[in-house]
Parts: structure tokens; C-alpha cells; sequence
């Protein structure tokens, strides 16, 4: 456990409450500030001390996490001379620019800055699953990574403050397309009338499966070598018209699968179709004008 330490927390929803508790449970003096006050009071019940303003709130701590629903809502939170010599560790989703933006704020008003990205729902926190990812001012975030880790575990990432939500926000992305992926196999089966449960099992064990072909993407794009002995651009680009085919067939919306064929079209037209999949990222980073 971490040396006891007076934190603040601003924002109490879901994922600050969460986060308070995590640290009132490791025995820490924890300050709380929420824009509705109701919020505070399960919190004081159980050790925290609530503040009556923002300012008091942080002039309570050395460290203050913030936790509100979108960056703008610490505009008018984060001011004034309060911020001189304390910690601010950012724990709201945002992007890169805003953590940036907000780091010189910080930084510039004489606090210090780590931005952080929360994986996990607050029902994970303190747990074993629980993953935070930080970025920002390495010295600060060391001198706190014990307290942090009442959280779950906690990732450094590095000292500038946007690659903590860039990295959130990659994952997300990946989640993202996973999820639009199985959601749209599910639709293809159940146009069939098969129960999702007996569908379940096939489709996890297969994506595993092609999980492990990341390697082979890793090492097509960190050394510049597309060649391929798996399978090629034009193997998959003259196979995706049967897939589309299939979805409208059987009454599927095929539109998120449009933008990959579109995807594949260009690779093969721009003189790509022997190489790997892989190829397709550099396309992405090279978007059609
Ligand atoms: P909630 O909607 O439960 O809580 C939002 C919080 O933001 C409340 O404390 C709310 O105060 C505060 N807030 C909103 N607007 C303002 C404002 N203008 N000024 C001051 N405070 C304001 O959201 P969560 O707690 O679930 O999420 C918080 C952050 O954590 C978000 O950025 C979210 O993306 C991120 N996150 C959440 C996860 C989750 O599963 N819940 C997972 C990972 C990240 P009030 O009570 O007064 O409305």
C-alpha cells in the first residue's frame, strides 16, 4: 500500500466516485468536489471530506485528479493561483490537443501535469483488470505511481501529456472495429435465425485466432517489408465483393463494410495487390484526396 497522501478528487460521476473510493479503501485523506453536491455525501459516509468549492478543494491536496465528463469542464475549475506547486492528474477522456492545451495551462499557472487514460468501467477499479495509462511529467507521476495503483495497474507512456489519451483512444478504436465486426457477423447468422450463444464460442475462438497475425502486421510496418507468404491485398480485394454480395442477400446492411473494400480497391489500383495486409495502414496514414 501507498504512503498515506491528502488527495482531491473533482467529479464525482460513475468513474470519480469509483476513483475515490479506490483511494479512501487504501487509506488515503481524500478530498471531493462535485458541481452537485448530493454526489459528495455517500463519500463523506465513508471518510472523505467534502469541500465547498472547487479552490477549497484544491488547496486541500498536493495531488488533485480530475474526473468530469469532457475537458471543458475544467475551464472554470482549473484557475488561479490554486494550481501553483500541486499535481494535477487529468483522468477525463479526451484528445491529444486538449491534453496538450491543458498541460500548459497547468504547467504554466506553476502546477505539474500528468494526463492519464482510464481502461476499464468503474466496477474495475482497485481490481486486478483495471488498466490507467499516463503521459506528462515523468517526476510527478513517479512520485505518485504507488497512490496510483490503487487504481489498478498503472502504464507511463511518456512525458509528452497527449499520448496517454492517443493511446486511449487507439484502443478504443480497436474495440471499436472489433465490435462493428462481430456485430455485423451476428446480423449475417441471425439472418439465418441461429442463436447468437451457439455463434459465440466459433467467432471468439476465430478472432483469437487472427490476433495472432498482429505480429506479422508489427513487422511488415516497423521494418518497411509488405511482402507476404499469408495472404495478399489482391487475395482479399477480389474475395470482399462476395461478403458484400452475401450481406445484401441475405437482407444485411453491408455499409461498415464498405469503407474496407473501398480500402482494398485503392491498394490494388495504387499497385499494392501482392503485399500484405498490412499495407492498408499506410493508406490510412495517406488518406485519398
Ligand atoms: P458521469 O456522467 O457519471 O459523471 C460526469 C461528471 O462530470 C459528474 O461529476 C458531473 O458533475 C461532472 N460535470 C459535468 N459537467 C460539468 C461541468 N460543466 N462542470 C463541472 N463538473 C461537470 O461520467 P463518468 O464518471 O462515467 O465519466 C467521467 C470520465 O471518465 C469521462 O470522461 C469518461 O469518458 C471517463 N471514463 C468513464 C468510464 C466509464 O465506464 N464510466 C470508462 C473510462 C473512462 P454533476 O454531477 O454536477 O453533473
Amino acid at each position: 500500500m501507498a504512503e498515506q497522501t491528502s488527495v482531491t478528487v473533482l467529479g464525482l460521476g460513475f468513474m470519480g466516485t469509483a476513483l475515490a473510493e479506490a483511494l479512501l479503501k487504501n487509506g488515503h485523506s481524500v478530498t471531493v468536489w462535485n458541481r452537485s453536491p448530493g454526489k459528495a455525501e455517500p463519500l463523506a459516509a465513508k471518510g472523505a471530506r467534502p469541500a465547498a468549492t472547487a479552490a477549497e478543494a484544491i488547496a486541500a491536496s498536493p495531488l488533485v485528479i480530475v474526473c468530469m465528463s469532457v475537458y471543458g469542464n475544467a475551464d472554470g475549475v482549473l484557475t488561479g493561483d490554486v494550481l501553483a506547486g500541486r499535481t494535477v492528474v487529468q483522468l477525463t477522456n479526451g484528445t491529444p490537443k486538449q491534453a496538450r492545451a491543458l498541460a500548459e495551462h497547468v504547467t504554466g499557472s506553476g502546477g505539474r501535469y500528468v494526463d492519464g487514460g482510464i481502461m476499464a468501467v468503474p466496477q474495475m477499479i482497485g481490481g486486478p483488470d483495471a488498466l490507467v495509462l499516463y503521459s506528462g511529467d515523468e517526476a510527478a507521476f513517479e512520485e505518485n505511481r504507488a497512490l496510483l495503483g490503487a487504481f489498478g495497474g498503472a502504464r507511463f507512456l511518456g512525458t509528452d501529456p497527449g499520448l496517454a489519451p492517443l493511446f486511449d483512444l487507439a484502443l478504443l478504436d480497436a474495440m471499436y472495429g472489433m465490435i462493428a465486426g462481430y456485430f455485423h457477423a451476428v446480423a449475417l447468422v441471425r439472418s439465418e435465425k441461429v442463436q447468437v450463444a451457439e455463434f459465440n464460442p466459433m467467432v471468439t475462438a476465430w478472432l483469437t485466432a487472427m490476433m495472432e497475425g498482429f505480429s506479422e502486421y508489427a513487422r511488415a510496418l516497423d521494418d518497411g517489408d509488405f511482402s507476404t507468404d499469408v495472404s495478399s491485398v489482391a487475395t482479399n480485394q477480389v474475395a470482399f465483393p462476395g461478403l458484400m454480395d452475401t450481406s445484401r442477400e441475405q437482407g444485411v446492411d453491408p455499409a461498415l463494410l464498405a469503407p474496407l473494400r473501398d480500402l482494398l480497391d485503392r491498394a490494388v489500383a495504387e499497385g499494392h495487390g501482392k503485399d500484405g495486409l498490412a499495407r492498408l495502414v499506410t493508406l490510412l496514414e495517406r488518406p485519398a484526396s
